[in-house]
């Protein structure tokens, strides 16, 4: 996206003012759950207000698209709502050197592409170089506006299809074993999907500029220079590792019917583990969330086996289980069966997954 002067001036408006909509919200929640945190039966009843309410205190914030405080709320609704579900920890507040966002809808015609251009709520026609061409059976939803570190403004289309998906029968099965290092192991040749070479590289070579920006005076000029710099790195890797995963995932949902993966925890798993940041960072999170709409897409299916589900320890050949340690890399049954042990994994998880798929 390319906005003008003034352009710019609103989008840091509306960044602000989403920001300062969702902090104000999650103090009050903040709040009401230290207030109530030992009755879930009181606490679960309570209502909050919707940004409307913050318009009369704080006017400035009719000055930025309406729709953008609305999505705030939903985020925020959807963060604790993971909280009190257990799956995440209490929501954030979000600060300046967050991430730059906020989403928008179509209401009434109040988004629309045009010829270079696209036309938002409150900015008007904003000059933009489109990627991806939309097809004219897809229907614009929402729109995320953002603004990178090193400062490029980018907005993410998204599109619903009124197209009817027909279920395929399904023939071609792969399941696939989560790789620590690297993506997956699959269980049709045992083939080790690793990143390519370059991602990797770039991942190093970032790594070196973030340990250089460390040792620099925090706000020099040196510093802002480097900043800069690893920001830029970021961008590049984040891209090289998204187009990687739409690439691995396409390929896969266009060879297969279903694919079967086990239903991880990833954020368990890094702490459990130790691991820390590699599982996160590891993008499988991504990987299977991209694989889930190709699928869906060609009505072909995603199956998630339990997580408990014992694919290391069980035996591919005769299905006896045997205890394994993290640092086995062969499986070796008494009934003479030998595999690499994500290999052997991986044709269990898709076992695991016909089973479910013959169930269903
Ligand atoms: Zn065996």
């Amino acid at each position: 996206m390319l906005p003008n002067k003034n352009q710019e001036i609103l989008l840091a408006k509306t960044f602000g003012c989403v920001r300062f909509v969702y902090n104000k919200m999650l103090a009050e929640r903040q709040e009401t759950y230290e207030k109530y945190k030992d009755d879930k039966e009181t606490l679960k009843k309570q209502k909050f207000p919707t940004p409307a309410k913050y318009k009369d205190e704080f006017p400035f914030l009719k000055e930025v698209d309406s729709l953008s405080l609305a999505n705030a709320q939903i985020n925020l609704q959807n963060a604790y709502n993971n909280f009190f579900e257990d799956r995440a920890e209490f929501p954030k507040f979000k600060s300046r050197k967050h991430k730059q966002s906020y989403t928008t809808n179509l209401v009434n015609g109040n988004i629309e592409l045009q010829d270079g251009y696209i036309k938002l709520p409150k900015l008007k026609l904003v000059k933009m170089k489109q990627h991806r061409e939309i097809s004219a059976d897809y229907k614009i939803k929402s729109c995320t506006i953002s603004k990178t570190k090193s400062g490029k403004y980018y907005i993410s289309i998204l599109t619903e299809y009124e197209k009817e998906i027909k279920s395929v029968i399904i023939k071609n099965v792969v399941g696939l074993d989560f790789a620590m290092n690297g993506l997956y192991v699959e269980s049709e040749q045992g083939e080790k999907v690793n990143y390519p070479r370059f991602y990797r590289q770039s991942l190093d070579k970032l790594a070196k500029e973030q340990r250089i920006l460390s040792q620099r005076k925090k706000g020099s000029a040196r510093w802002e220079k480097q900043r800069l710099k690893v920001a830029k790195l970021q961008e590049k890797t984040a891209n090289q590792r998204k187009n990687f995963l739409h690439h691995k995932s396409k390929e896969l949902s266009s060879n297969y019917d279903a694919v079967i993966i086990e239903d991880l925890d990833m954020k368990g798993m890094s702490k459990a583990l130790h691991f820390g940041k590699s599982v996160h960072d590891n993008g499988w999170g991504i990987f299977t969330t991209l694989l889930g709409y190709k699928l869906k897409e060609q009505g072909k299916q995603l199956v998630k086996v339990d997580k408990w589900f014992p694919s290391t320890k069980k035996c591919s050949c005769c299905g006896a289980e045997k205890p394994m340690t993290l640092s086995e890399r062969l499986y070796q049954c008494s009934c003479g069966y030998v595999a690499d042990r994500d290999y052997n994994s991986a044709i269990n998880i898709k076992n695991e997954g016909l089973r479910l798929l013959a169930l269903a």
